[in-house]
């Protein structure tokens, strides 16, 4: 027989013992006992182990007849995954310009925007997508899904851009989204009207109340835009276009998490279908401990924050900082039915995105948009495709990437971000990893408590 080694374990208080399994998604709770014979099982004795435990640990996915056995669920389970992830439409982000009309103090992009703002043309819209069409069609894929990302999309200048934009996009009926910072989206009204239906989504940021916000997202200028994004966000709803708001999350903002929920309940933003906001963590990717620790420091607030105020968590839909915590936390919710491994990152990692840049450049996730160290190929003047390049991306699942086969975690971690790995070294990677495990213990040590007597009680 085979026991698991996806399977996490804690002590708690009173003898008992939680077990975490992360191929299952199975959570449990078992005295001395269990524990003992599970001692017992790693090392390979499973005769002295009474027969209704192991029929237990082998209904719930923590003992197998042998290693295959395990292997070949693994890999059924993510062929499940790959099928309903891979047949959906090609993921696609197009950046019309590289400029913005704002200065955020914590923008990756900063350089981009100093250097002289390159956009698109008309000529080389209408070529983006004739390698869009080539591109669908190699796939075989169920159409394209657009994502407008920058810089800002929607500038004064952009505006014949983004209508040139819609209209290859209507005509070929792709759904569109618009990553924007939300301050111009009144003037284009009209433009929008021009083709209903065809933007879906908004992903407009809002970092806090007024007074925190107007510190982080600023005009050049440095004046505040927190007025003009609530009139975007209003805009777009009585638009009937959803607006999906993200709150980049960091120590300066964390505390006021609160006020800015009291702000949306007096909006009546949350009462409406076609809204949702969601926590999300100020990126870096830069492969620094501090960023991961920041990471487990902020998930400890947030935990906090929702057993104090529980209501935050009807107005955040979505209040996970990092994603290998956040996928803890679903086996530790008993989502045992609806749970499924990481087997991937994100989506630049599974089905992979071709992101066209203002440059006329292929790029295989939109923080590298404008890197010359990560172009995978061009669309102007025509369509190149470095495949090789492409594949180091796409289609990295937790079972391919050497050294994550066999971690103990890679079922919650999904393999970590491709553009962090490809910029640190092996020996920072490895520490990164070596963080990552010890939040999750760390983690434990902290919450198990409080996460058996959730399971005992129900
Ligand atoms: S080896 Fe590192 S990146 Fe890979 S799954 Fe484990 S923690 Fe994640
Ligand atoms: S590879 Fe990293 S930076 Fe790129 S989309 Fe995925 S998580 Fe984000």
């Amino acid at each position: 027989m085979h026991l698991t080694h996806r399977l996490l374990t804690h002590q708690l208080k009173e003898e008992k013992w939680i077990l975490l399994n992360t191929l299952s998604g199975a959570a449990d709770v078992v005295d001395r006992k269990g524990y003992e014979s599970l001692q017992r099982m790693k090392e390979g004795d499973f005769f002295s182990v009474d027969k209704d435990f192991v029929d237990v640990l082998k209904k719930r996915a923590y003992l197998f007849e042998s290693k295959s056995e395990e292997d070949e669920l693994l890999r059924r389970m993510l062929e499940q995954n790959r099928k309903k992830i891979f047949n959906g439409p090609l993921k696609t982000v197009i950046c019309p310009t590289y400029a913005c009309n704002l200065r955020c103090t914590y923008c990756f992009q900063g350089e981009l925007h100093e250097k002289i703002p390159i956009s698109l043309s008309l000529e080389e819209i209408t070529l983006l997508f004739q390698a869009l069409d080539r591109i669908v069609k190699k796939n075989e894929a169920a159409g394209a899904e657009i994502q407008l990302f920058g810089g800002e999309p929607l500038l004064s200048s952009t505006q014949p851009l983004i209508e040139h934009i819609l209209k290859l996009a209507s005509e070929r009926k792709y759904p569109l989204g618009i990553i924007t910072n939300g301050v111009n989206l009144s003037k284009f009204t009209s433009l929008f009207r021009k083709y209903p239906g065809c933007v879906k989504i908004m992903q407009i940021t809002v970092d806090g109340p007024a007074h925190i916000h107007n510190k982080r997202r600023k005009f050049v200028s440095g004046a505040g835009t927190f007025e003009r994004i609530v009139k975007g966000i209003d805009f777009s709803l009585d638009s009937g276009i959803a607006v999906m708001m993200r709150v980049n999350v960091d120590m300066e903002n964390v505390h006021f998490l609160l006020e800015l929920a009291d702000f949306i309940k007096e909006k009546g933003w949350n009462e409406k279908e076609i809204f949702r906001a969601r926590l999300a963590k100020v990126e870096t990717h830069g492969g620094e401990k501090n960023s991961l620790f920041l990471e487990y420091t902020l998930t400890e607030k947030i935990e906090k924050l929702k057993l104090n105020e529980p209501e935050l968590k009807n107005i955040f839909s979505d209040m996970r900082i990092s994603r290998t915590l956040g996928h803890l936390l679903k086996i530790i919710e008993k989502d045992y039915k609806s749970y499924e491994p990481n087997f991937y990152y994100c989506e630049a990692s599974s089905t992979g995105i071709f992101v066209f840049g203002a440059d006329g450049l292929l790029y295989p996730c939109s923080e590298t948009a404008g890197n010359p160290s990560f172009v995978m190929g061009r669309f102007v003047p025509h369509l190149e495709l470095n495949e090789e390049k492409f594949n180091l991306w796409r289609n990295q699942d937790v079972l391919k990437i050497p050294e994550c086969r066999d971690c103990s975690i890679a079922l919650l971690c999904g393999g970590g971000c491709r553009y962090e790995a490809m910029r640190v070294n092996e020996e920072t990677r490895t520490q990164l990893c070596g963080i990552r495990k010890k939040q999750i213990e760390d983690y434990l040590k902290l919450h198990a408590q409080d996460f058996s007597l959730e399971l005992q009680s129900s």
